[in-house]
Order: C-alpha cells, then structure tokens, then sequence
C-alpha cells in the first residue's frame, strides 16, 4: 500500500518526538564542535512544523508537496543555525519530487530522499566525508534507491535506509569536518560524533517508524 498523507504527517510528528527526545544529546554533541544549540534549534523548529501540519488531516487540497512546502517553511522560519535552512530545503524539494508521482510507493520515496539530498548539497556545498548530515543522508538515499530496484516492500526498504543512516551517522566520528562550525576547529574536530548527521539518522529513523505497518 502507498502512503497517505497523513502517514507522511506521522513521519514529521515521529522525527519531532526524537529529537524532542534526544535534543539533550544532540546539544551535548553540538557543544563539543559547534555552538551548542542544535537540539535546542530543531526541537523548536519541528515543534512549529508539527503546530502547521496539524489540523489540515483530511483535506483534499494538502497532496504530499503542500504537507512538506508547510514543513519547510515552518523549519525555515524557527530553526534558525546552519541545519534550519538546510531541513527546510530537504522538505521543500522531496515535496516537489512527490509532485511527479500518483502514488507514494517506494519508488516515490526514494526519489523524494534522493530530491531531499540534492537540495541539501545545492543549498550546502557538502560531498560526502566533510562531516555533516549528507553522511547519514547519502546512504539513506542509495540504500532506498536499491531496494526500490529491487522490489524491496516499503517499510522494509526505509528500515534498511534507517540502518545506512546510522552506520553513516557513526562514521563521522573520525572525520575532520569541512562544512560549517565545526570545520573552524580542523584537526580537533575528529573524534566526536556529528550532530547534523545524528539528526539526520533520526529523519530516518522516525520514517520507519512512523511507516512500519505499511504494506
Ligand atoms: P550551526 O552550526 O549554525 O549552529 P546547527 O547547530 O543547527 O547549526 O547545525 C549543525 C549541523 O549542521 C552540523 O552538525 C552539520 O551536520 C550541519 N551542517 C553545517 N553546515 C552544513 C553544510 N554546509 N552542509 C550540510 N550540513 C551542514
Ligand atoms: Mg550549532
């Protein structure tokens, strides 16, 4: 079975409560190689989001596209930092290639993750190893793309790309960061864990949950 839009609502509503969550964590990581406050910044700009998206259940007029142009636009305006802009950009341009599709299947999602990517590294300049959320992202991303190929059912598709997403997210540890705040700290930011990239996983992370009785 595709996915509705409300189950792309619980896939936002999923990925505020972890990092509602986690943001503790994810500000202790962000204190040791940025400025503290990327738990803090996303938490409040998912909060928001989930404030936008919530009410509009059952309108005919909110396909996917117009469910995540209100996600980004909400992340945009509140999250402030470095990853607010690029959330918003991940939301806006996967909602623009849900566009292209009649039904969310896994093909869709995979195009939408991979439009999610492609927006990310317009917007951000970053190749794969510079130590941000394209870390966790790009294997998501492929990971998807190939169960898509091969017929992967869905919810099993997205936990596979939950399990790329974290092994990318564990793979920052010993990378020098070239992107960002952290890239100001050269040598000494190797050895600590990503924040963008953590919260990335748990993008990720929050879409098999919320997809998990998908057919
Ligand atoms: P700021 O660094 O402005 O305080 P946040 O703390 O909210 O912003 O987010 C930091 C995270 O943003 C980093 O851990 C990194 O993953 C991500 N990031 C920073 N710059 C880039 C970039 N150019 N491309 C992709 N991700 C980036
Ligand atoms: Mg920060």
């Amino acid at each position: 079975m595709p996915l509705t839009e409300n189950d792309l609502r619980a896939w936002v509503r999923a990925f505020a409560e972890r990092v509602s969550e986690q943001r503790q964590y994810l500000t202790k990581l962000d204190s040791a190689i940025g400025d503290g406050d990327h738990g803090q910044n996303l938490n409040r700009g998912l909060a928001h989001a989930v404030e936008q998206i919530s009410g509009s259940e059952g309108d005919a007029n909110e396909d996917a596209s117009a469910v995540f142009r209100t996600v980004a636009m909400a992340l945009i305006s509140k999250t402030g930092g470095a990853s607010g802009p690029l959330y918003g950009t991940f939301f806006m341009d996967a909602g623009k290639a849900a566009k292209g599709y009649e039904e969310l299947d896994v093909d869709a999602v995979a195009a939408m993750f991979r439009a999610g990517l492609e927006g990310v590294q317009r917007r951000g300049k970053a190749e794969p190893n510079d130590k941000t959320m394209v870390d966790a992202l790009l294997p998501a991303v492929k990971t998807l793309e190939a169960a898509a190929e091969a017929g992967t059912p869905l919810a099993e598709a997205v936990t596979q790309a939950a399990d790329a997403a974290q092994a990318g997210m564990e793979a920052t540890t010993p990378l020098e960061a070239r992107k960002g705040r952290a890239s100001y700290l050269g040598e000494r930011s190797k050895g600590h864990q990503d924040p963008g990239a953590t919260s990335t996983y748990y993008l990720v992370a929050a879409a098999s949950e919320a997809w998990k009785d998908v057919a």
